[in-house]
């Protein structure tokens, strides 16, 4: 009998696929929750092995729907994966030293040292 490996980043993107053909944010929750992955972890180290000090979880103000995105796409304050950091996605706005940014797809405060899996490479 054939087996079938399933990666967490996999079954995370199984579930945000499905998610948003659902249109289901409570799905999307469901999903990562418990993985580990949700923006309120705290931070310990940034991609580098360095001590990070930004916090950007502060969610005051978001709808039910916009923290749904966020835990959907396994949005996290610290990367896992040192060469994909928000600071290096397209998608990321960069703000001042010392600030939260923005994400073009996911609202609320985004870590330049955050991740979510919707990463993808900044281009030149
Ligand atoms: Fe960060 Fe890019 Fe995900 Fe936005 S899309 S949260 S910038 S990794």
């Amino acid at each position: 009998m054939a087996h079938t490996v399933i990666t967490r980043r996999g079954f995370l993107g199984w579930c945000a696929a499905l998610g948003a053909a659902l249109g289901a944010g409570s799905l999307l929750a469901a999903c990562s929750s418990g993985n580990g992955g949700g923006d309120a972890a705290a931070p310990t180290e940034g991609a580098g092995g360095e001590a990070s000090s930004l916090d950007c979880t502060d969610t005051t103000g978001l709808s039910d729907t916009d923290i749904a995105t966020r835990q959907g796409l396994a949005y996290i304050e610290q990367t896992e994966i040192p060469d994909q950091l928000c600071s290096n996605c397209q998608h990321y706005v960069d703000a001042p030293p010392g600030e939260c940014g923005t994400c073009a797809l996911i609202p609320g405060p985004i870590n330049p040292d955050g991740w979510c899996m919707s990463w993808t490479e900044k281009l030149p």
